[in-house]
């Protein structure tokens, strides 16, 4: 199908899409598993393309430069989260496909990355470091942001020398996760249910791998964690086994993947997992639990431990994660498709049987 562009503010820029991400949060709205979807429904939320127009107020951008374009398709610009970078959690956020964007041109629905061209917000779009190859920049843009915006903000950067970080899932996030804190000097543990995924961890950078079904091996562990990642969206009953591994002032980080945050009303998962979300100064949660999470306070409590979420990573995070991900050569593993077969890549997603992220190539125009 074609639709109808908005007009050209002076804010917009004009891109070519090259390669756009699928993302488990797109068969979710083609699926309208929230209720949300608005059709025509573009979907697409890891954006990679050419810069070909601009308008007059983007200067920091040229004609033919590579840019990406993640969940946030525009945000008000001017609270104090916007101001600081953290823009994905400014309270006017408009995701990228399903929303309206406001200009002097009036207000328009912004469509995704599942297109040839888009026309949108130039002040959300990022440079892409030159070192980066388009193809891998999608996934970076939701998988690579959502797992490297808690590690950023646990170490007050990107040093994570002297500290542990362990990952629990190794999929379509943990496995960028395992790359960002071994780039970062962390120590790294994987965490996995049983040990087939021992040397895949380790080629990812991980020193070890903890299998969280063997009793011993978790009780030799405990005390040891400085930052835990969760990205794992099953197998997350038992909280207090996992508490036990923090070190005190630990954070665990239950990281929900963006988009699906905020709307957490489906079958799959229901709205009393949001609780944990909102929890301030928190463990970090970024898969999403299919069922209720409960714990017990007292670990948490007198080991100082803290839990924690957060949805994607804002602009300031996002820059550098780019730069990190340049510079230490932190690819996520993609299976690419032409454009003209999305629907197979989405099929593949939809199963499961993606290792571990699709890639659209626009084939199109
Ligand atoms: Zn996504
Ligand atoms: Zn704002």
């Amino acid at each position: 199908m074609t639709y109808p562009v908005k007009p050209m503010s002076k804010y917009d820029a004009d891109i070519v899409i090259t390669y756009n991400g699928v993302c488990h949060t797109d068969i979710h709205m083609i699926d309208n598993d929230w209720g949300m979807a608005r059709w025509p429904l573009i979907p697409g939320h890891e954006i990679v393309g050419h810069v070909i127009n601009l308008g007059s107020q983007i200067t920091d951008l040229k004609v033919g430069d590579v840019v990406a374009l993640g969940c946030m398709a525009q945000s008000c610009l001017t609270c104090e989260p916007c101001i600081k970078g953290l823009d994905n959690i400014c309270a006017d956020l408009v995701f990228t496909y399903f929303g309206d964007t406001k200009d002097e041109t009036g207000t328009h629905p912004h469509h995704g990355g599942f297109g040839s061209y888009m026309r949108t917000d130039g002040r959300k779009l990022f440079k892409v470091p030159p070192s980066i190859e388009e193809k891998y920049v999608g996934p970076l843009m939701c998988a690579g942001i959502t797992v490297f915006e808690p590690m950023r903000h646990f170490l007050n950067g990107t040093d994570g020398t002297g500290k542990t970080i362990a990952v629990a899932g190794i999929g379509g996030l943990g496995h960028v996760a395992l790359q960002f804190a071994a780039k970062m000097g962390a120590k790294v543990i994987a965490m996995s249910r049983g040990t087939s995924k021992t040397d895949f961890a380790k080629e990812l950078g991980a020193h070890e791998l903890l299998d969280t079904t063997n009793g011993e091996a978790m009780a030799a562990a405990a005390g040891t964690i400085d930052l835990l990642i969760f990205t794992a969206s099953g197998g997350f009953a038992d909280v207090n086994q996992y508490l036990t591994l923090m070190k005190p002032y630990g954070n665990m980080y239950v990281i929900f993947h963006l988009c699906v945050c905020f709307f957490v009303n489906s079958r799959d998962y229901p709205s009393n997992n949001l609780h944990i979300f909102f929890v301030p100064l928190s463990s970090h949660f970024c898969g999403i639990p299919a069922e209720d999470v409960k714990f017990n306070v007292m670990p948490m409590v007198f080991g100082r431990i803290s839990i924690s979420g957060n949805p994607g990573g804002g602009s300031g995070d996002t820059k550098l994660m780019l730069q990190f991900a340049a510079e230490h050569d932190i690819k996520p593993i993609i299976e690419v498709f032409p454009h003209s077969k999305a629907n197979e890549a989405i099929q593949k997603v939809r199963d499961g049987t993606i290792r571990f992220r699709a890639v659209l190539k626009n084939d199109l125009v």
